[in-house]
């Protein structure tokens, strides 16, 4: 290939223009304005719901009620463009981390890039799975296939002839080809394009359901009761327009406003969490589906172990060769069988190398991988024989290249003289004659957890084979190479936390049952009796592979990219929420069908990336973990400021409960200017901060947290326990204040500066209460105490500026007034006061009482899970997880 290219671009050149041209950026798909924004946040559900407030209140000759409801609305839909706008910056920061890198040809070799680095002139090295970096014209191809359905929505990948155009954003599926650049960033096609297509929609994830249900329930409901409270006051007799000022105080009291900004960022903060643990997460939402997985199928290569590869044994049928030293320097010692084997082991060496596009390069006195590390560490074995391969690459150039293909398992080069096929053993041996001695050699070196592959070939007698089937001919074995890829270290470990976790592992790989059983054993991934599979033994029948497969510790060996999706789509159609690795062009089906697909960041395709819901930017098994364990935490947080924000409304619905329930004799102690005011002064940045909540120790301790989002345990504490307790503590401030001011029972109730300032107590013992539940909700089953009050840092200054700003609202006089409160007397500000400690003391004996019940009847559960488990295994839905 190399020959025929022309030198490239010089760096000094290639510098220049990158400071002429800019960066080769690609536009991002364009966000819509603020403007455009606002208008959504301003004309969305909750906020259409309050509008409709607006406008009655206005009708019923109340503007400043009016005027109050649209500045709520104005004040929400600014502080959701805040959270999306964080959430947004989270995300590309996320995406910036992506890796970007592609090969050119510069200074007459090739070189590896930031794709943001590419210039006009520059000469892209493509090979299968890459994204095409540019605009560019194809100078010389190999059975190019290039995947255009990001530009043209067209799905089935195309041909690409030298002349051809090649487009930035679309993906070569399959071959390779040198293009040299035509246009870069702005200037490119894809630029041109304002929205960008994408050919699969996921569906709804769980939590968009979840949250679906959440919203409708809550609006119906607040709906619902306001109507009532309409007819009720009318009926006692009330004149119509304060029957109307109580309906839409209780509505406008019911709706979570901040309830969906605040999940968004919550999300937003956990993928950030995420990235710190070296996983990309490529859709917000996909942070939650990881925390309910309960299957991973996991790779061998790079995920289990290092992906470091170096041959450590050579067979061939005159001899063989033990080689001694890691990496892939040119330095070894080796340990020869017989004199007679040198020559036939040089011979199978150079074959290797020549079929591989992998090398081995040395940077800066380190000797690394370029490509595949498997063909790397082959080259590096030839250059221990003493060959120089750079040399021998630049005088035999292959004249066609068949690719690696994950269904045959084997891959072919033409040379010159002969033709070199490489690839899995038992695809290679039957070509050759099936030698038996080459076989027990096989089995011998798999046995050791060893990858093994067997080269061969055949003299080319000016024939030009077109595909591989016509390379596999008259094939001699030349022998078998064994390389060893070592176990990560941190894999064992986190194979029993997801274990702990109620999360099964299979091992899902293309190399041999045996080498995949020994690595198995090695990390501890399989038992003592665990199923073995190969990809031919998988029954046809997904009712069938699905049962097979559901259990712990499954090996399943030589799969295609096709048994991955039927094994992804089996197991999930046993309720299992399945995440999947994959690192191959072939791979991106299995990787959209599972509910979370992983790709992996350094040895992965752009192709799987772009397929992707996760990019592993280390490749490590331990990644996946860490992932789930994050997961868990925000969805349990996501529950956590519900069980907040839904305890503030029983206590803000009460005072009109009890003024209905008095036939409207009973004051009202709680006006609705005083509910937006709670709702806005002391609820969202505590909500904010509890949607941070760091993860609880137990997390990984127990089946995946399922159920609906507003489970059991969300209903109960709200409605059953924290709301009511809010309830009464404030309407007993508003009564102790009016008695300290002097009302007596039998007395009229007071109007006017006294109900004031019982409004007021009223008030302020909401707010009291509530940052007193802030740290009560930061966990369902501990008390705060036992967290440590200050473990999440964004709580205590959330909860401060909350206070101050409910403190402005009781003691500044213009904005005291108009929300019809004052400063309360001496003995409301005690009963304000206690609400903290009373709170706290409930709450902490309630959650002793429940675990000693949970000790008592360990069936019931984990404790953020909180749910009966027979109501969350029974016939999960397709893609379901918490939605229910
Ligand atoms: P894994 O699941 O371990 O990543 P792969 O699907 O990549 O396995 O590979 C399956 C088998 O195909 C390997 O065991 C090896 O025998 C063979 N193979 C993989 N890569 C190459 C290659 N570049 N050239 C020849 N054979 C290969
Ligand atoms: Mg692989």
């Amino acid at each position: 290939m190399a020959d025929v290219l022309p030198p490239g671009l010089t760096t000094a050149e290639a510098t220049q223009r990158r400071a002429k041209d800019g960066a080769n950026r690609l536009p991002a798909a364009r966000r819509p304005s603020v403007v455009r924004r606002l208008l959504g946040e301003l004309t969305h559900f909750f906020a259409l719901l309050l509008w409709a407030a607006a406008a009655l209140a206005f009708f019923a000759k109340l503007p400043q009620l009016s005027i109050a409801i649209i500045a709520v609305i104005v004040l929400n839909g600014v502080f959701a463009l805040i959270q999306q706008a964080r959430a947004d910056r989270a995300a590309d920061r996320l995406q910036q981390m992506l890796p970007t890198r592609i090969t050119v040809w510069r200074n007459g070799r090739r070189q590896v890039i930031e794709a943001e680095d590419v210039v006009v002139d520059d000469i892209l090295l493509l090979e299968s799975g890459d994204r095409v970096p540019a605009d560019a014209v194809v100078l010389t191809e190999n059975r190019l296939l290039v995947d255009s359905s990001m530009l043209t929505g067209e799905s089935v990948a195309g041909a690409a002839a030298v002349g051809d155009a090649l487009f930035a954003g679309t993906f070569v599926v399959e071959g390779d080809t040198c293009a040299r650049v035509t246009a870069i960033g702005q200037h490119t096609r894809l630029a041109g394009i304002a929205r960008l297509t994408t050919s699969t929609t996921k569906p709804d994830t769980p939590l968009t359901r979840g949250l679906r249900g959440v919203v409708r329930l809550t609006a119906a409901i607040a709906v619902g009761v306001g109507v009532v409270f309409l007819l009720i006051s009318m009926l006692v007799g009330n004149p119509v327009q304060q029957a109307f000022v109580f309906a839409i105080g209780v509505t406008v009291a019911l709706v979570p406003e901040a309830l969906l900004p605040t999940v968004t960022l919550s999300l937003a903060w956990g993928s950030e969490q995420m990235a710190k643990r070296q996983i990309l997460v490529r859709n917000l939402e996909a942070v939650e589906t990881l925390g309910s997985t309960t299957f991973i199928c996991t790779d061998k290569t790079g995920t289990l172990t290092r992906n470091q590869m170096t041959v450590v044994d050579a067979w061939t049928p005159a001899g063989s060769l033990t080689v001694d030293g890691a990496g892939y320097g040119p330095t070894a010692k080796l340990a020869w069988s017989s004199p007679t084997a040198a020559d036939p082991v040089r011979e199978l060496a150079l074959a290797a190398e020549r079929c591989s596009t992998g090398y081995a390069e040395e940077i800066q006195g380190n000797w690394r991988p370029h490509g595949d590390p498997m063909e790397a560490g082959l080259d590096a074995f030839a250059r221990r024989l003493g060959i120089d391969t750079d040399q021998d690459r630049r005088v035999v150039s292959a004249e066609l290249r068949f690719p690696f293909d994950p269904r045959l398992r084997r891959m072919a080069v033409v040379l010159a003289e002969e033709v070199v096929v490489k690839g899995a053993p038992d695809t290679v041996l039957p070509l050759c004659g099936d030698d038996p001695a080459a076989h027990q050699a096989v089995d011998a070196l798999t046995d050791r957890g060893l990858r093994v592959l067997a080269v061969a070939s055949s003299p080319r007698d000016g024939r030009t084979p077109r595909d591989q089937k016509q390379c596999d001919q008259g094939l001699r074995l030349l022998g078998l190479v064994a390389l060893q890829d070592p176990p990560r270290d941190e894999v064992s470990e986190s194979l029993q936390a997801c274990r702990r976790a109620g999360v099964k592992v299979a091992m899902v790989t293309g190399d041999h049952p045996a080498t995949a059983t020994a690595i198995a054993d090695q990390v501890g991934l399989r038992f003592p009796n665990s199923l073995v599979l190969s990809g031919a033994d998988l029954p046809e029948d997904e009712q069938h592979l699905g049962a097979l497969l559901d259990r712990d510790g499954v090996v399943i060996a030589r799969v295609s990219p096709e048994d991955k999706l039927r094994i992804a789509r089996a197991v999930r159609s046993r309720g299992h929420v399945v995440a999947m690795t994959g690192d191959g062009v072939n791979d991106a089906p299995a990787l959209h069908e599972a509910d979370i697909g992983v790709a992996m960041g350094e040895s992965g395709t752009d192709v799987a990336r772009e397929a992707a819901d996760l990019v592993l930017l280390d490749d490590s098994f331990a990644g996946i973990a860490a992932g789930i364990e994050q997961g868990r935490a925000t969805f349990v947080n996501i529950r956590r400021f519900l069980t907040y924000h839904l305890t503030d409304n029983v206590a803000e619905l009460a005072p009109f409960l009890v003024w209905a329930l008095s036939g409207g004799l009973f004051p009202l102690a709680l006006g609705v200017l005083q509910i937006l005011a709670l709702d806005i002064g002391t609820d969202t940045l505590s909500a904010v901060a509890l949607g941070a909540e760091p993860p609880a120790q137990h997390l990984l301790e127990g089946p995946p947290v399922r159920g609906r989002l507003m489970n059991h345990t969300v209903l109960r504490r709200a409605f059953g326990l924290l709301g009511p307790l809010e309830a009464v503590l404030s309407l007993a401030a508003f009564l102790v204040s009016m008695l300290a001011l002097g009302w007596r029972p039998a007395d009229p109730f007071p109007t006017g500066h006294a109900l004031a300032a019982a409004s007021g107590a009223a008030f302020i013992t909401v707010v009291f209460a509530q940052t007193a539940n802030v740290f009560a909700c930061r966990s369902s089953s501990r008390w705060p105490g036992a967290l440590g009050w200050t473990s999440n840092r964004l709580l205590v200054p959330a909860a401060l500026i909350g206070l101050t700003l409910s403190l402005v609202e009781l003691w500044v006089p213009p904005v005291a007034r108009l929300l019809g409160q004052w400063n309360p007397p001496l003995w409301g500000w005690v009963v304000a006061l206690s609400s903290m400690p009373i709170l706290l003391a409930v709450d902490a004996l309630d959650k002793h009482l429940r675990a000693r019940h949970r000790r008592r009847s360990p069936s019931s559960g984990s404790p953020e899970v909180g749910h009966s488990k027979s109501v969350e295994r029974q016939g999960l839905p397709k893609k379901s997880g918490c939605g229910g």
